[in-house]
């Protein structure tokens, strides 16, 4: 099967079809035609087998977790998914693998709607790589230059839960979770939900957001350094699973869960006087809010567990 096979059968028929792709998959590049007025947002993820995902992963959930990355990013900044292309290293032109992976990165595609307008194949170690683009309809957006001393520091879910899907899977430890549990948390790891709607209705308050791809800590660190401020963590404040107090019979292993990433909640800071609007507005779309934390005049992270710091090396994923 040559490139260009595998291109027409894959890639080139999707079902998401929109009129501002003026012209799709086929040439040496797609035409656009943004919304009037509305600014775009783009961003890029790789994600190499092995390093961002278990190599053992299914296909389906590589191609729905390549799109839901890239997706979290968006929901980050508030902004709409659009246009997606899809640049692919693979090691050989399996069929069987490739109608997996766009059987999963589709059922997002189709979620969002978002058009794949174009990538590139090429011959290597598995490896995924993808631009994403979306619109944004104002100039109100998620920096995390926005955060003041003060906000409140929230998050939309439960953290720790895609950590415990991936020690089960390459350590192969013993644990005490139920069969339900279980699959609960690889799900967490394979299938996660990008935050597309709570960013879209967090946009317009213009607050200081991120998506935890690298372990809170982490996150919350780009946002205090960004927007000069320190901040405090109240752990027992922290939103955790079932799952997760049984993983660890009740005595969570906070370093372990507040630095391991792929948990793609947002994280966002909030003002108090805007915090009951906020609330409400995403009480009514059905998205929970935890108050976690605030924002400091200090420099750092200090986390405290029942009124006591708790020291925890701060770091996050991080490659080299
Ligand atoms: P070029 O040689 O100009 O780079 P290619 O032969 O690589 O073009 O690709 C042919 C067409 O197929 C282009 O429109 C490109 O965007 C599209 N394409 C290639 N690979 C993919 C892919 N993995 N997913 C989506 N579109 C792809
Ligand atoms: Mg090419």
């Amino acid at each position: 099967m040559s490139e260009f096979d595998l291109i027409n059968q894959y890639f080139k028929h999707t079902s998401v079809k929109r009129d501002d792709v003026l012209l799709g998959i086929g040439d040496d590049c797609a035409i656009l035609s943004p919304p009037a007025g509305k600014k775009l947002a783009v961003s890029t993820d790789t994600l190499i087998s092995g390093v961002h995902f278990p190599e053992s992963t299914r296909a389906e959930d590589v191609g729905y977790k390549s799109l839901a990355v890239n997706l979290s990013d968006l929901a980050a900044m508030g902004a709409e998914p659009a246009w997606v292309s899809l640049a692919m290293s693979l090691p050989e032109a399996d069929k069987i693998w490739l109608q997996g992976f766009m059987q999963g990165f589709n059922e997002l595609a189709e979620k969002y709607n978002i058009a794949l307008i174009g990538g590139d194949t090429t011959q290597g170690p598995l490896s995924i790589t993808i631009n994403i683009t979306g619109f944004l309809h104002s100039d109100h957006v998620l920096k995390r230059t926005s955060a003041k001393v003060g906000d409140r520091i929230c998050v939309t879910g439960c953290i720790g839960d895609a950590s415990i899907g991936l020690n089960v899977i390459l350590n192969n430890i013993d644990h005490h979770l139920s069969d339900q549990q279980l699959t609960y948390c690889k799900k967490r790891l394979n299938r996660p939900q990008p935050r597309i709607e709570a960013g879209k209705l967090l946009a317009p308050f213009s607050l200081a957001a991120i998506d935890i791809s690298d372990g809170l800590l982490a996150d919350l660190k780009h946002i205090c350094k960004a927007s000069a401020v320190g901040a405090i963590l109240y752990i027992d404040d922290l939103p955790v699973s079932e799952a997760l107090l049984r993983y660890y019979s009740n005595e969570p292993d906070w370093q372990s869960i507040l630095t391991s990433g792929d948990d793609y909640e947002l994280c966002f800071t909030c003002p108090d006087e805007q915090f009951n609007d906020v609330q409400k507005v995403m009480k009514l779309n059905n998205i929970d809010v935890f108050c976690i934390g605030e924002i400091k005049d200090t420099s750092g992270i200090t986390c405290l567990l029942n009124n006591q710091p708790l020291h925890l090396e701060q770091t996050g994923y991080n490659h080299f």
